[in-house]
């Protein structure tokens, strides 16, 4: 039976493989009574287990996949080896076998249960999400003791595989490497999971939040997954396989003829020359930056130091990142925003207080001050950096002139306690403000003397700006850029910054969205900061954009407040772009 299914799209390209179902063992545990002789042959079977795993957790680390493999990722591996020694886990379960008389698989998932309980009492929002973590070990622990842990068996044509499975961790998703595999369908996940980090850094397509991905589909189904759509179609009519097979080679085609731009300069037909800068989330992304010849880091998301650990990163290994990122980029501008902690990146390992709206609460920069101490830790971990090329510091969520006075405060005392310790920093660092709480689009006049420059984040821009939480798929559909007061304020924000001489520049989704650009453009703005592989893509229209004609069309535009006209216009200017 041929359908279809809707999920996250996370990580673009199209897939045409075969299904290879990986086991929920949760689902698939038999309990039964075990008589006295045989308790410590099941516990012998439960250490069994944790040792077959602890040892495949430390090949895996020292394999040259895994050595490829993100900080990140490996920080995962140690913390799952640290939870499969804690006591609360193996040992507890093998006494639940002595006491209870149970098996292994049925002592461990009552274990399970019981951590499972003891992690929804904690308020910490960060530790609570840890449980994943420990489902996905007990999971695998599971699959050890049922046989379960078997890799793809050879298929009876030569298709790639099609990995689904409920949820993947990264250690699943690392071991597939050289097997063959097309792309990867789960039913949980979001745009951060594991799942979707490691397929957009294997660059394999990959849909996540199916939801019923694992028990929809066959072992050996023909899938194809279209990663940019956020959809599977599965056992499709030939025709359409032929349809994705033509459009998988034409993405190919397109690919190498957008690699060819790598180089050309990056300027519109009139020779205006726009910055194009990339997006990254660790120091891992790095190589995809060289690959499109990027003008520099238009934003580098440095929460992202925080996944996968329970602690929090130390000022050297902050400085690490850092200066890593510095040295790659040999000089060109590297903008490091300071952490975006709380809403939906939450992390407050002090605190038991449950916010009651995450999105307007104590988040990014509010969270940082009211915190000084771990602030100052980020600020000199920046400060020693600067020495390594040209960074630029970038505050997220800035609404209030006071915000940025006292960060330049903490900036000063950092320096101060740098210079007494006798430890180098670059004097010149800029200082910019992102633009996403409408009150600083409204108000840009505040960064005049504080500021040296502006970075519009479109995502929460259009989160605050509507009033449409951004991770809620119920409002999902409200969640609209092309709405008047949206494009206002950008278009206010880019002009206050041409008018006033203060460099400006958009890193929210839509600076990615080639749909985007001309539009952009017209409004003014001259620096492009997105995920490295839309680069190209945007190049491409922006070299054929010619500026004298672009800007009237776009005010125009904007004048606009009739929905329907003005996505006409929106369009009539994209088909001009796509044509041109
Ligand atoms: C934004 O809000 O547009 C942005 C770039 O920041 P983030 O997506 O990290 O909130
Ligand atoms: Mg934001």
């Amino acid at each position: 039976m041929s359908f279809a299914l809707h999920g996250l799209a996370v990580s673009s390209g199209i897939a045409i493989g075969r299904a290879h179902l990986v086991s929920h063992a949760l689902l698939e545990v038999s309990h039964y009574e075990i008589p006295d002789s045989r308790v410590e042959d099941e516990c012998a079977r439960l250490r069994t287990a944790a040792a077959a795993i602890k040892a495949e957790l430390a090949a895996l680390k020292g394999t040259t996949a895994a050595s490829q493999a993100s900080a990140e990722l490996n920080a995962f591996l140690d913390l799952q080896a640290m939870m499969l020694d804690d006591p609360l886990l193996v040992e507890a379960a093998c006494e639940r076998v002595r006491q209870q008389h149970i098996n292994a698989e049925w002592a461990l998932t009552q274990q399970l249960d019981t951590l499972l309980e003891q992690f929804d009492a904690i308020e910490d929002p960060y530790l609570r999400e840890r449980r994943a973590d420990v489902i996905q070990l007990v999971e695998r622990l599971l699959k050890e003791l049922l046989g379960l842990a078997r890799p793809p068996k050879p298929r009876r044509d030569d298709l790639p595989t099609v990995v689904v499975a409920h949820d993947l961790s990264p250690a699943d998703t690392i071991g597939f490497r050289g097997q063959h595999i097309a792309g990867f369908l789960t039913d949980v996940g979001g745009p951060t999971s594991h799942t979707a980090i490691v397929a957009r850094s294997l660059q394999l397509p990959a849909v996540v939040g199916v939801r019923l991905a694992r028990s929809l589909l066959e072992e050996d189904d023909l899938v194809i997954i279209d990663g940019a759509r956020g959809v599977a179609i599965v056992n499709p009519h030939p025709s359409i396989v032929e349809e994705y097979r033509l459009r998988k080679a034409e993405l190919e085609i397109s690919r190498t003829r957008l690699a060819r731009l790598k180089d050309a300069p990056t300027v519109t037909l009139d020779g205006t020359p726009i910055e194009l800068l990339c997006n990254i989330e660790t120091p891992r992304d790095l190589d995809l930056v060289h690959r499109v010849n990027a003008d520099g880091i238009g934003l580098y998301r440095t929460e992202f130091l925080f996944l996968d650990r329970l602690d929090r990163p130390s000022e050297d290994e902050q400085y690490e990142a850092y200066r890593d990122v510095l040295k790659s980029m040999k000089g060109k501008p590297v903008t490091i925003r300071t952490f975006d902690l709380g809403g939906d990146k939450d992390f407050a390992p002090n605190t038991t207080r449950v916010q009651p709206n995450p999105a307007l609460g104590l988040r990014a920069i509010r969270y940082c001050l009211a915190e000084p101490t771990f602030f100052l830790t980020q600020l000199r971990a920046l400060l020693r950096a600067s020495v390594h090329g040209t960074l630029k510091i970038l505050l997220p969520m800035v609404a209030h002139a006071h915000e940025i006075d006292q960060t330049l405060q903490l900036i000063a005392r950092a320096k101060e306690q740098l210079q007494r310790e006798g430890k180098k920093f670059a004097e010149d660092v800029e200082l910019g403000a992102m633009v996403e709480i409408p009150a600083a689009a409204l108000t840009p006049g505040i960064f005049l003397k504080r500021a040296h420059f502006l970075s519009i984040g479109t995502n929460d821009l259009i989160q605050y700006t509507l009033a449409i939480d951004r991770q809620d798929d119920a409002v999902a559909d409200l969640y609209d850029p092309l709405h008047p007061a949206v494009l206002r304020l950008i278009a206010g924000t880019i002009q206050f910054g041409v008018k006033n001489g203060l460099p400006v520049s958009l890193c929210g989704e839509l600076a990615g969205h080639p749909e985007y650009t001309w539009l952009f453009l017209g409004m003014g703005l001259r620096q492009f900061s997105m995920h490295p592989e839309r680069v190209l893509s945007v190049k491409q229209r922006l070299l054929r954009a010619d500026l004298a004609d672009l800007a009237p069309k776009v005010q125009r535009l904007l004048k606009l407040d009739e929905p329907a006209r003005l996505r006409e216009a929106f369009e009539k200017l994209n088909a001009a772009a796509t044509s041109a």
